[in-house]
C-alpha cells in the first residue's frame, strides 16, 4: 500500500492528503518548456522540484505516468495573447526557420534537464503534434456553446463560467481584474476582458509562420489550449497532479481548466502542485532578459550540474530561491565534503573497497550485502519517507542524509542508506565518490592512515593503551576518525 502523501494545493490552498484517482496510480501533467531560447537555470528549478515529486512519489509507493508538452506553436511574447508568437521571435533573431528553432531549443533543454539527474517523462510530446485534437476541442466548445468566432479568430467565453478565477482569493480576484481592465493592448473582439484566444486567424502580426488549415480559417492555436488537448490525449479524462511553476498560475491554468472542464463537462484535474521562482539580484530569472545562464553554462565554468540539484534541494520549492554565485560555491563545498565522506566509507572497509569496481556492479553489491543493519536503515527510510511525503520537505530529506553518515552504524548500512535515499534525491554521491576513489584520498594521507592503525594495534598488544590513545587523538587531529567494531579497525574522514 502506498504511505499517505500531503502536498500544497494551489486550487485549495492548503497542504492537502493527496488521494489519486485510481489507488497507487498517479497521472501527472508538466508544462513543458517553450522552446524559443535556452531554458535557464530557473526553469530547471521547476523541473527539478517536479522530478522530485515524481521520485517522492514513487519512494512511498505509488506508479507514476508523467505527460510533458513542447510548446512549439501558440505561446506569445505576453502571457495574455498580445505581441509576438515567442518561436517567431526566436526564428527571426537567429535567422532560422521555427523548426530549426524548436529542434535546437528542445535538444538543449532535455541536455540540461537531464545533466540534473531528471528521469525522462513518460510522454513528450510537441504541440505541433496534436493540431487536429486541438481543433476537436475548439469545435466541440463552440458547439457547447463556451466560445465564439470574433474577428476571425475563436474565443473562449468566460463569462459562461461560474467561476473562472479558480485559483485566487478574493483579495487576488480583485486585484487581477484591475489588472484585466489595466491592459493596454485590448483586444476589441474579445467579448469579455478575462477571454482568450482559442485559435488564431488573425492577428497582429501577419508572418506568422506556421499555420493550419481549420474550420475557421488557416491559422494557430492559442497556448493554453495545448496542455488541455496533450494531456486528455494521453491521461485521459481525469489527471491527478499538473504542475508547473508559480507564474502559470494565472493565465496559463485558469485557462486550462476553463477550457478543459468545460470540455469534459466535470471537473478535470484535483490537485495543482506549483513551485516558486528562481530570482537573481535583480529579480526573477527570465528567458527574455537577454544573457541567459543555463546548466550548461555553469558547467563551462566547472559547476557539476548535480550541485545546482544539491543547491535547490536545499530549499524549499514553496519559496522563492535566489541564485549567487557565492552559495553556489558554498554548495560546491558542501557536495563535495559528502562525497568525500561517501568515499571514506568506502575506503574504510576493505571488502566494501573490493566491489568499487564499476558503479552499477558497485551498487548492486552495497545493496545486497549480509551485515546492513536493516533496522537502522528502515528506520532511516521511515523518517525520510516522513519528510517528503510532508509537503515535499527536501531540506529536512537532506539533514537526514547528514544524520545517517554520523550515525552510529556500519559502513554498509550507511551506503544503503543514502543509495536509497538517492531513488528521490539523484545526487549520485556514491557515483561520484567512486569516480573521485582514491584520486582524492591523499595516497600519503592513506598510506600514514594505515601505518598509524597497525602500530595502534601494536600498542593496545602490548597494553600500552596510553599510545594506543594517543595514537587515535593524533589521527583525530588529521580529520581521521577510527572506530573498532567487530570486523577489525574501521576509518572515515570527518
Ligand atoms: P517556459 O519555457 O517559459 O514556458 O517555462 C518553463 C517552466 O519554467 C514553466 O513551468 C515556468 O513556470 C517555469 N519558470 C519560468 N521562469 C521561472 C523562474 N524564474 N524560476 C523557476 N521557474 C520558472
Ligand atoms: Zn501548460
Amino acid at each position: 500500500m502506498a504511505r499517505k502523501f500531503s502536498f500544497y494545493n494551489t486550487l485549495s490552498r492548503t497542504v492537502e492528503e493527496f488521494i489519486p484517482n485510481e489507488e497507487g496510480k498517479v497521472s501527472m501533467y508538466t508544462c513543458g518548456p517553450t522552446v524559443y531560447h535556452f531554458a535557464h537555470i530557473g526553469n530547471i528549478r521547476t523541473y527539478i522540484m517536479q522530478d522530485t515529486l515524481i521520485k517522492a512519489l514513487e519512494y512511498c509507493g505509488y506508479d507514476v505516468k508523467r505527460v510533458m508538452n513542447i510548446t512549439d506553436v501558440g505561446h506569445l511574447s505576453s502571457d495574455a495573447d498580445t505581441g509576438e508568437d515567442k518561436m517567431l521571435e526566436g526564428a527571426k533573431r537567429e535567422h532560422k526557420t521555427i523548426m530549426e528553432i524548436a529542434d535546437f531549443y528542445a535538444k538543449a533543454f532535455f541536455k540540461d534537464f537531464d545533466s540534473v539527474g531528471n528521469k525522462r517523462p513518460d510522454v513528450i510530446e510537441p504541440a505541433t503534434n496534436c493540431i487536429p485534437e486541438f481543433i476537436h476541442m475548439v469545435e466541440t466548445l463552440l458547439d457547447k456553446g463556451y466560445a465564439y468566432v470574433a474577428g476571425g479568430n475563436v474565443y473562449f467565453d468566460t463569462s459562461k463560467l461560474e467561476e473562472y478565477y479558480v485559483f485566487s482569493s478574493a483579495i487576488e480576484k480583485e486585484q487581477l481584474q484591475i489588472g484585466v481592465r489595466d491592459d493596454v493592448e485590448e483586444d476589441l473582439a474579445k467579448r469579455n476582458k478575462t477571454d482568450f484566444v482559442l485559435w488564431f486567424t488573425k492577428s497582429k502580426f501577419e508572418d506568422q509562420a506556421l499555420k493550419w488549415d481549420s474550420p475557421w480559417g488557416v491559422g494557430y492555436p492559442g497556448w493554453h489550449i495545448e496542455c488541455s488537448c496533450i494531456s486528455i490525449k494521453h491521461l485521459g479524462e481525469y489527471v491527478d497532479i499538473h504542475c508547473g511553476g508559480v507564474d502559470n498560475i494565472f493565465p496559463h491554468h485558469t485557462n486550462e481548466i476553463a477550457q478543459s472542464e468545460s470540455y469534459l463537462g466535470h471537473r478535470w484535474c484535483k490537485y495543482w502542485f506549483h513551485s516558486n521562482h528562481l530570482n537573481d539580484r535583480s529579480g526573477k530569472m527570465s528567458k527574455s532578459k537577454g544573457a541567459v545562464l543555463t546548466v550548461s553554462v555553469l558547467q563551462e565554468k566547472g559547476y557539476d550540474p548535480l550541485v545546482y540539484r544539491f543547491f535547490c534541494l536545499q530549499s524549499h520549492y514553496r519559496k522563492p530561491l535566489e541564485f549567487s554565485y557565492e552559495v553556489l560555491d558554498n554548495t560546491v563545498t558542501a557536495y563535495n565534503n559528502l562525497v568525500k565522506k561517501v568515499e571514506s566509507l568506502i575506503n574504510s572497509d576493505e571488502t566494501i573497497k573490493a566491489a568499487a569496481e564499476n558503479r552499477d556492479s558497485f551498487l548492486e553489491a552495497i545493496r545486497n550485502r549480509s551485515d546492513i543493519d536493516a533496522g537502522v536503515k528502515k528506520e532511516f527510510e521511515d523518517k525520510f519517507a516522513d519528510a517528503i511525503s510532508n509537503d515535499l520537505n527536501t531540506s529536512m530529506a537532506i539533514t537526514l542524509l547528514y544524520d545517517i553518515l554520523k550515525a552510529d552504524t556500519n559502513a554498509a548500512t550507511k551506503l544503503a542508506v543514502v543509495d536509497s535515499f538517492d531513488k528521490v534525491l539523484s545526487l549520485d554521491l556514491i557515483g561520484h565518490a567512486l569516480l573521485d576513489d582514491s584520486a582524492d584520498i591523499d595516497p600519503e594521507l592513506e598510506a600514514f592512515i594505515k601505518e598509524a592503525i597497525e602500530q595502534r594495534a601494536a600498542a593496545k598488544k602490548a597494553k600500552d593503551f596510553a599510545k594506543a590513545d594517543a595514537i587515535r587523538d593524533e589521527l583525530l587531529a588529521k580529520g581521521v576518525e577510527i572506530k573498532d567494531t567487530r570486523e577489525g579497525v574501521k576509518w572515515n574522514l570527518i
